[in-house]
């Protein structure tokens, strides 16, 4: 059976070039960058070259940016060091619907006396910015917001809202975990202070990040020891993945046209194929202001749950928009903050396509989705016929 992978929000292949730009550095030129002798000098050599191939895909300086673990340490260090560095400001803004590596971090905030603000969404996802520009004040000290919402592909205006940010004197970081590699960036021509980004979303290992830091921000390391990364961030470089994170960089920048172009013409193809084909099917989120690959659709009255086991029997790989917590099934919170009804969000599917999928791949699940969600209809109690019995939300 071809597996057809389209859950790349979830994590991406590594690209075979990658893969040969990292070989070498595993067991040949395994020197320590901060060593002084010859053999760890060519490591630091290239360990700064990748510096440069990150900075480059985002308009941003090599000395800016700070390779970590993974996008999750990314986000932490982002947040810890505003607050840090900030200590008479004892409010953060972020939104409902950020990643758990935000959301999850700054929940416990408010036991510790901070004020925390998480900005609503419409339902179509999107933020206001009369709303962004009310509750940011002189007292805020991170404003964090997601540069694209990895559930819809949402991109909120994150340069507009640094903007706002910076007029009231607080730090903006933006988690574009899910942006970089596939919309342009340029941090030479924003007001972003802090963002992050993680190599297995496009196409590098996981367990590798970056924290972007603008030149002139006051900085205090999350994760203490040596003076690796000028002493912004402790422990040996993991040399191999981080030459591996500046090559998927260097080959994302090659790729963006691609992905602009081709792959949304893909995942427009996917959408509206399966509205058409399928009833009581609805995107998630406004369909302008999106990623160009990925598409949140809820179908009505089946379980999403359910669909992928079906979908995973064929070997396609989506993801749902619900969270199995201790058993039962929850829709996402970030479904949840749009105001998705409940029939509608235990149906909802995610497709997140990369350059390497094809038309053949689309037109496989345009074929078989439709009895999928036909058979399991038929055996639903909500859904009668081709017209739905209505369903509370419990
Ligand atoms: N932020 C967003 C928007 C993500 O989608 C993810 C991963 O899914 C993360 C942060 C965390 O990145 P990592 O898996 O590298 O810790």
């Amino acid at each position: 059976m071809k597996t057809i992978y389209v859950d790349n929000n979830a994590t991406t292949r590594v690209a075979p070039e990658v893969v040969e730009e990292m070989s070498p550095y595993f067991s040949e030129l395994y020197g320590n960058p901060s060593s002084m002798h010859f053999f760890g000098g060519q490591v630091h050599t290239k360990v700064e070259e990748a510096r440069e191939r990150v900075a480059s895909l985002i308009g941003a300086r090599p000395q800016e940016i700070i390779f970590t673990s993974c996008g999750t340490e990314s986000d932490n260090t982002a947040i810890m060091s505003a607050l840090e560095s900030n200590p008479e400001k004892r409010h953060v803004v972020t939104t409902r619907v950020e990643h758990p590596a935000v959301k999850n971090l700054v929940a416990p905030l408010k036991r510790e006396g901070y004020r925390v603000t998480e900005l609503p969404v419409d339902r179509d996802g999107l933020l206001s910015m009369d709303e962004v520009s009310r509750v940011i004040t002189e007292d805020t000290a991170i404003v964090s917001v997601m540069w694209a919402n990895n559930e819809t592909g949402i991109l909120f205006p994150v340069e507009e809202i640094a903007n706002v940010a910076k007029g009231r004197g607080a730090i903006f970081h933006t988690d574009a975990v899910q942006a970089v590699g596939k919309i342009p960036i340029n941090l030479a021509e924003s007001q972003i202070d802090m963002l992050s980004l993680s190599g297995h979303k496009l196409h590098a290992p996981k367990g590798i990040g970056v924290i972007y830091v603008r030149r002139g921000t006051r900085f205090s390391p999350y994760i203490v020891g040596g003076h690796q990364e000028e002493g912004r961030r402790g422990g040996t470089e993991n040399v191999p993945y981080i030459i591996g994170l500046g090559k998927a960089c260097e080959l994302a920048a090659n790729h963006l046209e691609d992905m602009n172009v081709r792959v949304k013409g893909l995942r427009d193809k996917l959408e509206n194929g399966l509205l058409e084909k399928i009833p009581n099917s609805i995107v998630n989120g406004d369909r302008d202001q999106r990623l160009p690959s990925t598409s949140s659709i809820s179908f009505e009255y089946v379980e999403g749950e359910s669909i992928l086991l079906k979908l995973s029997d064929k070997g396609i790989c989506a993801s749902s928009g619900s969270a199995c917590t201790s058993g039962s099934l929850e829709p996402s919170h970030v479904l949840r903050a749009m105001g998705v009804p409940f029939t509608a969000a235990h149906g909802s599917i995610r497709f997140s396509l990369s350059s390497y999928n094809t038309e053949e791949e689309v037109d496989f699940i345009l074929k078989v989705m439709p009895p999928i969600i036909e058979e399991l209809r038929a055996i639903s109690p909500f859904w009668d016929g081709s017209v739905a019995r209505s369903c509370t939300a419990s």
